[in-house]
Order: C-alpha cells, then structure tokens, then sequence
C-alpha cells in the first residue's frame, strides 16, 4: 500500500461493514491499524461470532477442533479496538447517497453509516432434484452446517458426496479415513476441474481410490431416494441407485450479490470492483468471495477478471478496501494461493494456471509428493505443490518477485527449487 490518508476523509457516523466473517474481520481490524477513530460497526446474520470456514471440512468434522476454537478474535479483541460487533442481523434493504446512507436489518434495526463495505461472502449452490429436501441431504457453508453434517456422520455407514471439488473431497477423504464408505459422484470427465491441471485431477483420482473412496466420474445425479422422510439413495442416469445415510452437495457457490442490487452496483458473478475493492459507485467498497476483481496476475491469453474463493484473497483484498475507504491508495497485487487439505495429502496452490501452455511435473505422482509447475510462453506462472511445502514456498516467492525457474530445469528434483530460483535470478541480475 502507498499514499497518505485523503483529507477529504467523511467523519461522523463512520463505516458499516455488511458480512462479519474473513474479510469482514480483517477489513474492520485494518481500519483500526491504519489509525481510523471513527465507529465501525460489524454486522452478519449468523448467530456465532466471526469464525473461520476451512476447519468445518476438515479438523472440524473429524472432531479435532471445537467450534468456538474457530473463533477468529475474543469480544475482548472487539471491545478493545471499539469495534461494534452484531451478529444474528440479517440486512436486507441498503441505500445510500455519496455523503452516506442505512442499512436496514430483518429486525427493522437500522444501521446508518458514512462508508459502506460489502463483504457479504457466498453461499452453495443449490440443486434442484426431487429429494432435495430429505433429512440427510446437506451443503457446507456455515458451522450451523457443519455441526448437522457431523452429527448426520457420526452414525451414517454410506456418504455420497455430489462433486469433486475441494471441499466434497476434503469430506470425502476425512469421512473415508472415519471408516464410512464414501462415494463421490462427479458431474465431469475429472475431479477439481475448475481449479487444477489433469495431471492433478488425475493424482487426485488415483489417490482418492487408493485410499477406498468411490469416484464416479461423468456422473448424471437424477433424483434423491428416501423412506420416511430421510435420504436413502441416489438416483445415477444409469438407472443405478448409490446407497446413502448422507449426501452431500458440494458443486460450487454463489456470491451474495443482493444488497449490491438494491445499490445499482454492477455485477458479473459477483460485485464487480477495481484493484482498488471500489465498486461502481465509486463510494462502497467490497472483497472477499462476494467481489469479482481485475485478475491480479493478468497476461496476455489471460482472464481480465475473476472471483478467488480463498481465505487469502478475502485477508488481501479486505485490507484493500479498508485503505480504499480512508482515502490511502491500494492495489491488490498480491499472488493468489491457496490449500486444500485431503487426508494426509496437503495440496498447496501458488499463482493462476489458467492460461498456460506448458506444464512440468516435478516429481513422481505416485510417490504422493510432487508438483505440478504451469508456464506461459516461458515464465513461471503458478504450481499445484502436494506435500510439496518446500517447491510451494519457492514458486510463491519467485512469483511475487516476478522470477522464473526455467522450464527445462524444473522437473529436475535433485536441484531445490528454492537455489535454482535464486540462481537464475542472479543470474538475470534480479
Ligand atoms: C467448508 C469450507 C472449507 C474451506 N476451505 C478453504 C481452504 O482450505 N482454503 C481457503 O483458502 N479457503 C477455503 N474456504 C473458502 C474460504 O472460507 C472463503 O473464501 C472465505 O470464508 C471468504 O470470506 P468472506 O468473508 O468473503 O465470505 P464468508 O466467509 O462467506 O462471509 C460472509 C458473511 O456475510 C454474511 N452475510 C451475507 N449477507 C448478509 C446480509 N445481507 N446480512 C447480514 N450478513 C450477511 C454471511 O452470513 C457470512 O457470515 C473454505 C470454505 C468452506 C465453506
């Protein structure tokens, strides 16, 4: 971040911040650290105190983790940055002009305010089979989810799991390594199609079944079976019917874009903001999974835009938009990562890989650890790392420096990774 804090700064009745968890959290905390004294209020609808989501797949579901561990911040850490926390307040009509504007809540509680952040998140995305709504049918979003999931779990002797994408496997893995027997059921030629390379959906696939879990790719869902009330089955294309105690669907999300609506904000699977989390408006800001913002890694071939569904985006992105609000200048620059943990096998994520035209494998796949390094016309442009912490931590490092680690050299795993990107940065003199 650069710049000095704008003197025309609104005082007064200071910054309403919709949607109380990640980015929410951290845009509030960073506008106490960059020295705002104006009122923040922080508003969500869930009944808990702001917490954090990755666990509710993983540790969470195992029993390794409570839910008030995942509390992001004591109310003490509230009360002493004089930050108004309220939960259970579901806002559902905001106006505003350029000199501020209020919320109104459910409840008729009114909010009004002088600045306004969005950061309303997402939910799952629905489906619209018959069965639907049997007991035992579920999605993961929140940890009122998670806890009826765990519950649904712990006497289920079959789990299907509708999608192969990270959090569905995450499930799925932990769920397996519990001793249920898991089926996992995906719409597509491959797992986690959206995010990662064949050759990683292929390892994913691989290892998956090694591990006892079921994977029905090209799956065509039909319908959901149920006795009583409670889901018993699933209904394949084939005629073909999947016992279950519990499903769960896990085939993406929707961001939460219907307040930004009411704003006249304009929208694109998501809020659409510049690098700057400044929405159309040019008055409210938004981050976390509810902003489509301008790719931050873009080259030619590239998407312009895109909306990263990651806890690191929702951190970077909301200290953004806190600066934005104060008047100091920002950027969101930042290279993209992120994990997903599935059993033992701890997928690391550097960089953007859409767009490459070259691919390196680092490692052998079935030694279950290894990498996969993605190139554009030669440059290093992100890698998936699988019990790789060390070549993660390499490639990150080289992207934010703008280093490269030639193609031809990669795949070699007697050179760390780390010496080979320093050694062709001396090399190039950066
Ligand atoms: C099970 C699970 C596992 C995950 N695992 C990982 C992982 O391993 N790594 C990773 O990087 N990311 C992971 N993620 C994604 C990560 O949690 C999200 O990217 C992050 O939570 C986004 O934060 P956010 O603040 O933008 O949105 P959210 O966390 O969705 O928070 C938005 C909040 O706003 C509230 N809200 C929305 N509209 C209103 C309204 N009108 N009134 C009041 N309140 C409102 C919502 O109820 C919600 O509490 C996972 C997510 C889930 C669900």
């Amino acid at each position: 971040m650069t710049g000095t804090a704008a003197s025309a700064r609104p005082t007064g009745l200071g910054t309403l911040i919709i949607g109380n968890c990640q980015a929410g959290v951290q845009l509030a905390s960073s506008l106490r650290e960059l020295g705002d004294t104006d009122p923040i209020v922080l508003v969500g609808e869930e009944p808990h105190a702001p917490y954090q989501r990755p666990p509710l797949s993983k540790a969470f579901l195992k029993g390794e983790v409570t839910a008030d561990s995942l509390t992001f911040r004591s109310h003490d850490f509230y009360r002493q940055h004089d930050i108004e926390l309220v939960t259970r307040e579901r806002i559902v009509s905001v106006s505003r002009t350029a000199a501020g504007g209020v919320a109104v809540a459910e409840s008729r509680r009114r909010f009004a305010f002088a600045r306004l952040a969005l950061t309303t998140g997402a939910v799952p995305r629905q489906i619209p089979f018959d069965g639907s709504e049997l007991e035992g049918v579920s999605y993961l979003r929140t940890a009122t989810d998670a806890a009826q999931l765990a519950q649904g779990l712990a006497g289920a002797r079959n789990l299907v799991v509708v999608g192969g994408g990270f959090i569905g496997l995450e499930v799925a893995a932990g769920a397996r390594a519990g001793g249920t027997t898991v089926t996992v059921l995906e719409a597509a030629p491959r797992l986690v199609g959206r995010a990662v390379s064949e050759q990683t959906s292929e390892f994913y696939l691989q290892a998956h079944r090694r591990r006892g879990i079921r994977v029905v790719l090209n799956a065509q869902v039909v319908r959901f079976l149920g006795e009583h009330d409670r889901v018993t089955g699933v209904e394949l294309g084939d005629g073909t019917v999947v016992p279950a105690d519990v499903v769960l669907i896990g085939v993406g999300v929707i961001p939460r874009t219907e307040l930004a609506e009411q704003l006249g904000l304009t929208l694109d699977n998501g809020i659409v903001v510049d690098g700057s989390a400044r929405c159309s408006d040019g008055l409210t800001v938004a981050a976390g999974d509810c902003a489509n913002l301008p790719n931050p890694s873009i080259t030619p071939g590239g998407v312009a835009r895109l909306r990263l569904e990651s806890v690191q985006n929702a951190v970077e992105q909301a200290k953004i938009a806190a600066a934005t609000l104060l008047g100091v200048a920002a950027e969101y620059s930042t290279v993209p990562w992120f994990w997903s943990d599935q059993a033992d096998l701890k997928l690391q994520i550097a960089g953007l890989s859409g767009g490459h035209d070259e691919i390196v494998l680092r490692g052998d796949p079935d030694s279950e650890k290894f990498s996969v390094l993605y190139y554009r016309a030669g440059q290093l442009i992100a890698a998936d790392c699988i019990n790789k912490p060390l070549d993660f931590i390499a490639v990150r490092g080289a992207l934010h420096h703008g280093q490269n680690v030639p193609a031809d050299l990669a795949g070699d795993v007697s050179l760390p990774l780390k010496k080979l990107v320093s050694a062709v940065a001396a090399l190039a003199g950066k």
